[in-house]
């Protein structure tokens, strides 16, 4: 786990488009979080970096939205998600076969019917000053255990100290 704060809605921009770096094609980022934590905020940094030129906004009325960068981001939203079933049915594994990258917002809701390695980002609203976060990284399953070290390498400018192979 890797533990790093930051600053500012634009801090966690700029945190987000650093881990475009070692983000690869069908990968899956799990956004955890209560509402206003940040997890669409996240999602614009990282959208932007990838070169998106649409405004990404929550997909509230949608679960999944697509936007075309230099690979295609599928914004997911989970959180009024009634039954399972509804996330089986966006047929997200076989969207990530064709070589995009998911983020999933309240992913943690959905982790049954998720693919079993991701990465996850667990933003936390810091008590004393509303313009801070936590942010937990955490790389879950073979895979993203292994790449652990290289996403703290693309986001050392924001780990706390000590935070990083806990
Ligand atoms: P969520 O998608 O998790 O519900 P949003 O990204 O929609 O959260 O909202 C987060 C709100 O908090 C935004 O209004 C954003 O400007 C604000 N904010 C303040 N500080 C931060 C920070 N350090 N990181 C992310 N968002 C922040
Ligand atoms: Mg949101």
């Amino acid at each position: 786990m890797i533990l790093a704060a930051t600053k500012s809605a634009d801090d966690t921009q700029a945190l987000a488009a650093a881990l475009t770096e070692v983000v690869r094609p069908r990968d899956v980022v799990m956004l955890v979080g209560d509402v206003g934590a940040g997890k669409t905020t996240f999602t614009q940094g990282f959208g932007r970096a990838l070169g998106v030129q649409e405004a990404i906004t929550s997909p509230t009325f949608v679960l999944l939205r697509t936007y075309g960068g230099t690979m295609p981001l599928h914004h997911v939203d989970i959180y009024r998600v009634e039954h399972l079933q509804e996330v089986i049915d966006l047929g997200l594994l076989e969207l990530l076969d064709e070589g995009g990258v998911a983020l999933v917002e309240w992913g943690d809701l959905a982790e049954p019917v998720l693919p079993r390695d991701y990465l996850e980002v667990r933003l936390g609203v810091h008590p004393s000053d509303d313009d801070s976060r936590q942010v937990q990284v955490r790389g879950v399953g073979p895979d993203w255990s292994v790449r652990e070290q290289l996403v703290g390498r693309a986001i050392a400018q924001w780990v706390v100290e000590g935070g990083q192979g806990a």
